[in-house]
């Protein structure tokens, strides 16, 4: 049974209004993404990166699922099994379109996590309250549920997994700046990219001489919304085929 991996970033959402860091609308005039996505930042002032999120949380509830979202949750429920989907997105709206078997990387904005025993719980779209206690343990050291740079994300054994199951991978709206997906796209024979423009691949050495979809069989050069017809096209004929 052919199977795909689909690795979706911070371009399928875009479309739907959730504001990201490399926007040019906002966040970055409003905070300091070392200040409130890295470890460090939350060590030094959890009340601000609280604050963050629960903005985020509140920016969120009032998004609707773009035609991609929903293109992707009519592939899961029309293949079942054979689509394998890792989405490094924290927003609920691939849920909300109807996807059911997905794996978020990075987290998931509508859960908090308790610090003492693990356990996650949903918020939904409200404020971590002063007052919030973990409904496992009780405990006070409850804190948002998204992976910050700095820390282990142990839902990343789940690429390796997916590459070793998947014939087809497809990357969708991700600049590949903090999961590197060139060579990931080098795993596979086939492999489609959707992104609105060309993204440099920044390597460790700071060589900005190649584009990342210079690794993939196909590039799609339109946003996932614009490009998800054609996208879901190709990935039943590679289903199908
Ligand atoms: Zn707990």
């Amino acid at each position: 049974m052919r199977k795909v991996m689909i690795l979706s970033g911070a371009g399928l959402s875009a479309e739907s209004g959730i504001r990201t860091f490399r926007d040019h609308d906002g966040l970055w005039e409003e905070y300091d993404v070392m200040k409130v996505c890295s470890a460090e930042g939350w060590e030094a002032d959890r009340d601000l990166v609280t604050e963050f999120y629960n903005a985020r949380r509140k920016d969120l509830a009032d998004k609707e699922p773009n035609a991609a979202h929903r293109m992707l949750a009519r592939l899961e429920a029309e293949y079942p099994g054979q689509i394998l989907h890792l989405t490094q997105n924290v927003d609920d709206l691939l849920e909300r379109a109807g996807c059911r078997e997905l794996i978020h990387l990075h987290g998931t904005l509508t859960d908090l996590r308790c610090e003492e025993c693990g356990a996650v719980f949903p918020v939904g779209y409200r404020s971590q309250s002063l007052e919030e206690r973990c409904p496992e343990c009780h405990s006070e050291r409850v804190r948002h549920n998204v992976v910050m740079f700095g820390e282990p994300a142990p839902a990343y054994r789940h690429i390796y997994e997916a590459v070793a199951q998947s014939g087809l991978f497809v990357a969708i709206g991700t600049s590949g700046q903090v999961i590197d997906v060139v060579p990931l796209a080098r795993e596979f024979e086939r492999s489609i990219l959707v992104n609105p423009k060309r993204e440099r691949h920044i390597t460790s050495f700071g060589d900005h001489e190649e584009y990342i979809d210079e690794a993939f069989t196909h590039f799609i050069q339109k946003k996932a919304g614009e490009a998800s017809e054609e996208l879901y096209g190709m990935i039943q004929g590679y289903l199908e085929g």
